[in-house]
């Protein structure tokens, strides 16, 4: 195996592989896994894919898969938003659509791959849905995403998705117990006492595939609140959620999943862990700023 196959021999290889062996590449792909880092190599393989000018795609071995690997081609495009915690905002996807009409440099066409998408609010999603319907040439858009969960029916019916994550799916009931954990958490974020916040954020027993579960779960709460999302799901801690927490305290508190998210896949000590996860959401509660 070469060094740039090595970097992109992520976990869920194997299932990126069969779904790019199982059709034509579509115009859209919504990429959804609660590890962002695991989400993005899969990203960077498919735009590869896409420019790969070899026989078996991607050959590792072209101009064009060389400089996709590198994080180097001038057809890839990777984008952060410049909004509030670089959120994309409706001025960069009218960027983004007014760049796609530009031809490709160097490949037959041009990837975009969009971070975070479970952020972007209302405004931009109506904004990119004209550049999914009818693309500008040959262009393929990699939407990023913890779940497709915040994405409008119209964007999400205009994209193919793709399930990324080194979390088995262990059925509805799992997901269900990993719904209501992350409810009581969101729940105990809108009392006054920290107790309910230690006690929600305790984790005893299973596994870390089924923690990751939940604080996927909770990010989505946090981010369904923060747009102002209805969900059945997540019922009355959604909606206690909305009234007590600043938009601000839920932009970082989103953040600090995301930390948590990362130092779950690092083997963190899961006591240590819960502790550090309490006291970071219990201040950013408590924060008066
Ligand atoms: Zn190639």
């Amino acid at each position: 195996m070469c060094a740039l196959q090595k970097q992109f021999d992520f976990s869920s290889k194997k299932k990126v592989d069969d779904f790019l062996k199982s059709g034509a590449l579509p115009h859209a792909i919504i990429l959804q896994g609660a590890n962002k880092t695991e989400s993005l190599s899969a990203a960077g393989f498919i735009a590869a894919y896409a420019v790969c000018t070899g026989e078996d795609k991607p050959c590792f071995e072209c101009s064009n898969c060389v400089k996709a690997f590198t994080q180097n081609h001038p057809d890839i495009m990777w984008v952060k938003g410049t909004g509030t915690n670089g959120r994309i905002n409706v001025s960069d996807i009218r960027r983004i659509c007014g760049d796609s009409y530009i031809k490709p440099n160097e490949a037959d066409c041009k990837v975009y791959i969009l971070e975070d998408c479970e952020l972007l609010n209302t405004q931009a999603q109506n904004a990119f849905l004209k550049s999914l319907e009818e693309p500008a040439g040959n262009i393929l858009y990699i939407l990023q995403c913890t779940s497709a969960h915040a994405l409008l029916e119209t964007i999400t019916s205009r994209c193919i998705s793709l399930s990324i994550s080194e979390t088995p799916d262990k059925g509805s009931e799992e997901k269900q117990k990993a719904v209501d954990k992350a409810a009581e958490i969101a729940s105990a974020l809108c009392k006054n006492t920290g107790y309910d916040l230690m006690c929600a954020t305790y984790f005893s027993g299973g596994d870390r595939d089924h923690y990751l579960l939940i604080l996927s779960e909770l990010k989505q709460i946090l981010v369904c609140a923060l747009l102002n999302k209805t969900s059945q799901s997540y019922g009355a801690a959604l909606k206690n959620l909305k009234k007590a927490l600043s938009k601000k305290k839920l932009i970082t508190m989103i953040s600090t999943i995301d930390e948590a998210i990362d130092g779950m896949k690092r083997n963190t000590n899961i006591n240590l862990f819960s502790t550090w996860l309490c006291s970071t959401l219990e201040r950013i509660k408590a924060d008066n700023n």
